[in-house]
């Protein structure tokens, strides 16, 4: 399974450490995750927390253009909506991206906390991510005791019932 996740500003600067840590892969249940992002994306945002957070992930990102056909096909069905007014340009170019990416992907998913991009989303059938306030998955990390067998906490340095220290990291997707 290999999925794009396209994301939005919001996404970059919420959900960094996912993307930058293995815990979207557990997230997502692949390790097949292709990032991508538009470039009015960039263009839009030029705070340096942004940028500083841009600059590191660029490597595992593909900065593309939606094709106009998929911009139409966005900006249309928005309007017949009534979302258009809620959704920028930027908006509308995250959602246009992963209507490309359904046909070259199994799984195209927008990764943001924007409430219009998650509705336009809902209307065309694409996956949403949502980070932020309205977190639709949460990943929490825990400790399996390879001695005894128990669950615990990550923070904790070693078994609360048996004192060993030989644990393997789970990571629970929480709906
Ligand atoms: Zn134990």
């Amino acid at each position: 399974m290999s999925i794009a996740v396209i994301l939005d500003t919001s996404a970059l600067l919420r959900a960094y450490r996912y993307i930058m840590s293995d815990e979207i892969y557990y997230l997502l249940g692949t390790d097949r995750v292709f990032f991508y992002m538009p470039p009015s994306v960039i263009d839009e945002v030029k705070s340096q927390r942004f940028m500083v957070s841009f600059l590191s992930l660029k490597p595992k990102i593909t900065v593309m253009e939606p094709s106009s056909q998929a911009v139409s096909v966005v900006k249309k069905e928005a309007e017949k909506m009534g979302y258009l007014g809620d959704l920028s340009d930027v908006d509308i170019d995250v959602v246009a991206l992963a209507v490309d990416l359904t046909h070259r992907y199994e799984s195209a998913i927008v990764m943001t906390s924007d409430m219009a991009i998650q509705n336009i989303c809902r209307v065309l059938n694409i996956d949403v991510l949502s980070v932020g306030k309205k977190i639709k998955y949460v990943a929490r990390r825990m400790k399996k005791c390879l001695n005894c067998g128990m669950t615990y906490s990550a923070s904790l340095d070693k078994c609360p019932n048996c004192a060993s220290n030989n644990y393997r990291i789970l990571v629970r997707r929480v709906k």
